[in-house]
């Protein structure tokens, strides 16, 4: 289904990215994994998938990593932004520092990556633009205002895109997954345990209390979506925020 066509997924050697970045490689895409740990990515590559070092937060390493992925594999008409960081603070404890380097990753990274992947796809004809957002992109999280506000704008950044993008062959929509099975939500265990006062499994219950489905979100779920955004059927599918989350609203 995608032979032929380059994919490069931010984030893309662990968690959400790294199930999004296997599964369009096993629909036969070349995927670019970029993120800021070599280690990581190396261990992550494979047939098909190919390691990028690129910090999205640095507008530079954006401009030079795409640049160099395309050179190597040709324009890059699927564009996963997935990078980002979850952590939450009540907004009394949010220091400009905290507020500037969740924008800088979930927001302003998601920017300059969809900014440069685009031209290839405008000349191509034909693109996918895939934003991982999250749940926190259509309502508020609890502890976490800065997350919410970072998602938020990347749900406006694809709506806002999805306009300018009309008729053109490319579409630009938003996957926003509630609490998923990956390190980020390993990470955020303890420290949802120490803000509530409970332990780290009471955290973990919390969190799956939140799924109506009463269970995380398997990354393979978030990857079916986003195979389904660049598969033939989907064409119409445009400027939408699909939430993955057990029907939470
Ligand atoms: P994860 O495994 O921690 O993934 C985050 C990825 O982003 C890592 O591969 C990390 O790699 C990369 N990254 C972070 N900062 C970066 C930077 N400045 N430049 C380039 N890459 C950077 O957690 P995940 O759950 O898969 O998260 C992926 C996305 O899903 C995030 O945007 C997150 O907000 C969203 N999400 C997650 C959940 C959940 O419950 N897990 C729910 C909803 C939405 P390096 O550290 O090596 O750079």
């Amino acid at each position: 289904m995608l032979e032929g066509r380059h994919a490069l997924v931010t984030g893309g050697g662990t968690g959400l990215g790294l199930a999004i970045a296997r599964a369009l490689a096993g629909a036969g895409a070349e995927v670019t994994i970029a993120g800021r740990r070599a280690e990581v990515l190396a261990a992550a590559a494979g047939p098909g998938l190919h390691p990028l070092v690129m910090d999205v937060a640095d507008e530079a390493s954006v401009v030079a990593g795409v640049a160099m992925a395309v050179a190597a594999r040709g324009p890059a008409t699927v564009c996963v932004a997935n990078a980002g960081i979850a952590e939450g603070r009540s907004l009394a404890r949010t220091d400009l520092a905290f507020w500037r380097r969740l924008m800088a990753v979930n927001l302003d990274g998601a920017f300059l990556t969809i900014r440069e992947c685009l031209p290839g796809m405008r000349a191509a004809g034909w693109g996918r633009v895939i934003a991982v957002a999250s749940i926190a992109g259509l309502r508020g999280l609890r502890g976490a205002p800065a997350y919410t506000a970072s998602k938020h704008g990347l749900v406006g950044l694809v709506r806002g895109l999805s306009e300018e993008v009309i008729g053109s062959g490319i579409t630009c929509n938003a996957l926003c997954p509630g609490y998923a099975d990956t390190e980020i939500v390993a990470r955020n265990t303890g420290a949802i345990a120490a803000r509530a006062g409970v332990s780290e499994a009471e955290a973990l219950a919390l969190m799956v209390a939140e799924n109506r489905h009463r269970r995380l979100i398997a990354p393979g779920e978030v990857a079916a979506a986003a195979l389904w955004l660049c598969a033939p059927g989907s064409e119409s599918v445009n400027g939408q925020a699909i939430a993955i989350a057990g029907g939470q609203v």
